[in-house]
């Protein structure tokens, strides 16, 4: 089986190299991601400047491809120019920190995957919830395999995408697996104002509480409850129903 493994925290983050770690006898991995962090940049690529790839070594141990690009150009360039073979499916994570709600939308992670998916490959993003009590990356990536296998188990057709999310909590005390949709309202974030030494403002985007945010059935409630959160995503964005209603308008052009 071959795999293509990306994330958006960058090629030297603990997440990507624990994945790769705990899913190594499930397949072939290949490891294509951003030479630096694009937490953040969501489903941007790179068209107005050269795209430069680099095998990259740590301790003398080839570990993949850095790309000075976002997740999605690194997608593009690994089944356009770097694999040999077509994978057969393309995970991104392990992200340090959960990508529920909006938070989709900004998320590179997620867009690995659904760059993945919209070239036609079964993909899966995997994001754990990191918080003060609560960070150990290598048994999340424990977790995170064992649902990965799960997946592959259950052949996820092609073109899919699935979101994962694994709540911040040691694996004895994750209550299970629900099947969510994305909690899809607003995240009520807030700006934290500081004063620069010149006197004049500047911000820190904080996000947001994320125990405000309850709506059963939710990605966002799931991880807040102890579970591990598995959501179906589309990047089809047509509104149906909007679509249908201005069908109908007279437009008098
Ligand atoms: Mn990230």
């Amino acid at each position: 089986m071959q795999i293509l493994l990306t994330n958006d925290d960058g090629i030297y983050a603990p997440g990507i190299a624990a994945l790769k770690h705990q899913i190594q006898d499930i397949g072939q991995i290949t490891v294509v991601a951003p030479d630096i962090e694009q937490s953040g940049v969501g489903h941007s690529i790179t068209f107005s400047h050269p795209l430069r790839i680099r095998e990259v070594h740590l301790n003398n141990e080839f570990i993949g491809y850095g790309v000075r690009g976002s997740p999605a150009d690194c997608v593009k360039l690994a089944i356009y120019e770097i694999m040999k073979k077509n994978p057969d499916v393309v995970i991104s994570g392990l992200n340090m920190g959960a990508n529920v709600g909006i938070h989709i939308l900004y998320s590179g992670t997620v867009a690995a995957a659904v760059e993945a998916a919209i070239m036609g490959y079964p993909s899966i993003a995997v994001s754990f919830e990191i918080t003060e009590q609560y960070a150990d990356v290598q048994e999340a990536a424990k977790v995170a395999k064992g649902v990965i296998e799960n997946i592959i188990k259950h052949k996820l057709p092609r073109g899919s995408l699935l979101n994962v999310n694994i709540p911040s909590r040691p694996s004895n005390q994750i209550k299970g697996i629900k099947v969510t949709r994305q909690y899809a309202r607003d995240f009520k974030e807030t700006f934290d104002r500081r004063i620069d030494p010149g006197g004049k403002a500047y911000y820190w985007l904080m996000g947001t509480d994320k125990s405000i945010h309850h709506e059963e059935g939710t990605d966002i409630s799931a991880v807040n409850e102890g579970y591990i959160s598995i959501t179906p995503l589309r990047y089809d964005l047509t509104d149906q129903s909007l679509y249908k209603k201005i069908e109908g308008w007279d437009w008098n052009i």
